[in-house]
């Protein structure tokens, strides 16, 4: 079986990695290509000084993560960094509703001038939706978002395909390796709107996430759609070139 010749990880906090880590991840075969999160202003400033020293290899996002949002004096800033800078990318953000479920209103607000901006800017949402997918998923209707992906997702079944038919995205985290939840979505995601990420570095259940572990997510995802790894790989990376504009 030929390698494939590179592997997109659409979802990493990749400023949280040390410096050796980086240089591993960087020069990595086959190569990663890695869209890098932001979790706030000054995370989104850093995983734009990365994409600039490790260019070609990271795509910035900057975003306000719904974890965040007693920081929403910063939105100004970040809506800001994301013009100067021309970024395309609007993310980590959205709503969450299992582990922050009280400042629900907070990121309702906050996720609103994200997707207002989206709209005017056609930029692509990386968005956690943990929780609050269907939420998630209305408000982007209604906002006439073009370009979206749900992040690790491990909502109802029965939104897949309403996704599919929006025209949206969805990632399958390598925690698949361990999270049987993972496993039962996988095999009802449709081949044309699955991404592949790692959420990396966070940590899962005492497994440290990285782009590493795409490639044996690969296989898991490959085994449960009677596809082999390598042409998962491919159609995720397709779907990840056209929805990130990659050229
Ligand atoms: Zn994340």
């Amino acid at each position: 079986m030929d390698a494939v010749d590179e592997i997109i990880d659409v979802h990493s906090h990749i400023y949280q990695y040390s410096r050796e880590e980086l240089e591993e991840l960087t020069s990595y075969t086959p190569p990663f290509k890695i869209i890098g999160v932001g979790e706030n202003l000054e995370t989104s400033k850093v995983v734009i000084e990365l994409a600039d020293r490790y260019s070609g290899k990271i795509i910035p996002c900057v975003g306000l993560h719904p974890w965040n949002v007693d920081n929403s004096r910063e939105l100004d800033g970040l809506l800001s960094l994301a013009i100067s800078e021309q970024i395309d990318c609007i993310g980590e953000v959205g709503l969450d509703k299992k582990f922050v479920g009280g400042t629900f209103n907070k990121q309702a607000e906050v996720f609103t001038r994200f997707l207002e901006y989206a709209k005017e800017n056609n930029s692509v949402l990386n968005i956690h939706a943990a929780g609050a997918w269907r939420e998630v998923f209305d408000l982007l209707l209604k906002h006439d978002i073009g370009r979206a992906m749900f992040h690790w997702y491990t909502g109802p079944v029965d939104l897949v395909r309403d996704i599919e038919y929006a025209g949206y995205y969805i990632s399958i985290n390598a925690a698949i390796i361990i999270q049987e939840k993972s496993r039962k979505i996988a095999s009802v995601i449709p081949d044309n709107i699955m991404l592949l990420e790692s959420d990396g570095p966070y940590n899962y259940r005492g497994l440290r996430l990285s782009s590493k572990y795409i490639l044996k997510a690969a296989e898991i995802v490959g085994k449960l759609k009677e596809l082999d790894s390598r042409e998962v790989i491919i159609r995720a990376n397709q779907n990840a070139r056209r929805l990130f504009k990659i050229l």
